[in-house]
């Protein structure tokens, strides 16, 4: 499948990376995750020591994150992520997210995100690239402006 991405331009501020999901005691987009994962993501957290089918599932397209009670199956009790450093791709970019409507598909910042006001351009950027690199690995090639 290609895609072609439009990069927005937005004029926002601040910064947001894991730090200020942890200021901000937020693990919002860690409940009921649907997150895909690439092949390096599940070879990445196989050699964790990790068992695939107890941390993924198999949807009939895409390998997801598994939930355990409404919760990622690596969000921990105190709302860390056992696997931070290792981490799936789709995470280390998120709230920046694909977004597909009839028009185009293109990379956008997820509003569910509750601080999704604060990322910058350069985030939007960086984490379009990570999911750029995710699909690719999936099979599914996306044309950037
Ligand atoms: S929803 Fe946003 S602020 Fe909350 S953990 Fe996820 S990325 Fe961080
Ligand atoms: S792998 Fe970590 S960052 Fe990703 S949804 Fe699970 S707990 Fe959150």
């Amino acid at each position: 499948m290609i895609c072609k991405v439009r990069i927005l331009k937005l004029i926002l501020m601040g910064l947001l990376n894991g730090k200020k999901c942890l200021e901000y005691g937020c693990f919002k987009c860690c409940l009921e995750t649907e997150m895909i994962l690439s092949y390096s993501d599940i070879h990445r957290i196989i050699k964790l020591g990790y068992k695939l089918d107890e941390f993924a599932y198999f949807d009939g397209h895409y390998w997801r994150l598994r939930n355990n009670n409404r919760r990622c199956y690596f969000l921990s009790n105190d709302g860390r992520c056992r696997i931070y450093k290792h981490r799936p791709k789709g995470c280390m970019a998120y709230p920046v997210i694909i977004i597909e409507s009839e028009k185009e598909i293109r990379c956008g910042v997820d509003d569910y995100c509750p601080f999704s006001n604060e990322i910058n351009l350069k985030e939007l950027r960086d984490g379009c690239k990570i999911l750029i690199e995710l699909f690719r690995e999936l099979g599914e090639k996306i044309i950037v402006d």
